[in-house]
């Protein structure tokens, strides 16, 4: 049995008691499609166990979750003619996470579809980034 928590709506359509289109499955993932879609075909991986988030999952779960989305990402490929995919994780509300239960997202992308980049690339403080760097080093 999975670990479950009990507001979570991602756990309750793990249960089958939300109904989802649900279209991958295994012991650890579920996969189904995201309702409100960023493009066509953009689907959720979830794991089956409850955890908030990528500081919370268990590593077990999060391989799981990663070969499962690189399995939807072949199907988007090759049965919706997607150009290219994007995975997506939200890592707290700052992150723009509004459910929290782990998920990543797979959208798939079109040449000619409507998404941009949410920050605009232009050059770096070298200074900022050494520091930031040095922080993160180990
Ligand atoms: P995030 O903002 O990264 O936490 O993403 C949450 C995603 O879950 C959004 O893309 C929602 O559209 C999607 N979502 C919320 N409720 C459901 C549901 N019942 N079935 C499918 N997708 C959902
Ligand atoms: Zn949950």
């Amino acid at each position: 049995m999975p670990t479950t928590s009990d507001d979570c709506i991602f756990c309750r359509i793990v249960a089958g008691e939300l109904p989802a289109r649900i279209v991958r499955r295994d012991e650890r993932t579920i996969a189904f499609m995201d309702i409100a879609p960023a493009t066509y075909g953009h689907t959720l991986v979830i794991p089956r166990n409850h955890s908030r988030d990528l500081l919370e999952i268990a590593p077990e779960d999060l391989h799981a979750v990663a070969s499962a989305a690189q399995s939807i990402a072949a199907r988007a490929s090759e049965r919706l003619g997607a150009d290219g995919v994007n995975l997506i994780n939200s890592c707290g509300s700052a992150a723009w996470q509004t459910v929290f239960h782990f998920h990543m997202h797979v959208i798939p992308r079109y040449a000619d579809d409507p998404l941009r980049l949410p920050w605009v690339p232009a050059q770096g403080d070298p200074d900022e980034i050494a520091t930031a760097a040095a922080q993160l080093i180990g």
